[in-house]
């Protein structure tokens, strides 16, 4: 018995961007029934292209904001 749709499990340090190598936070679920993991850069930078061919994407890369606010303030 195959299950094609997983339910949405978070994202771990195990899963890696398909592209860098670096750790994944964007699932992207194709309609083809494939799945793909990006970091948040390529997450980000694929996002237009994988709208259109994406059943699903999980976008965890706001985790990756919980920096201090002060550090990506600019300087002043
Ligand atoms: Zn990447």
């Amino acid at each position: 018995m195959t299950t094609v749709l997983t339910p949405a499990s978070p994202l771990t340090a195990a899963d890696r961007c398909d592209r860098c190598g670096a750790q994944a936070y964007v699932r992207v679920v194709l309609l083809s029934g494939g799945e793909l993991l990006f970091c948040a850069h390529h997450g980000r930078k694929f996002e237009p292209e994988l709208k259109k061919i994406a059943a699903e994407i999980q976008d965890e890369t706001e985790r990756l904001t919980t920096v201090p606010a002060s550090m990506s303030e600019e300087e002043r």
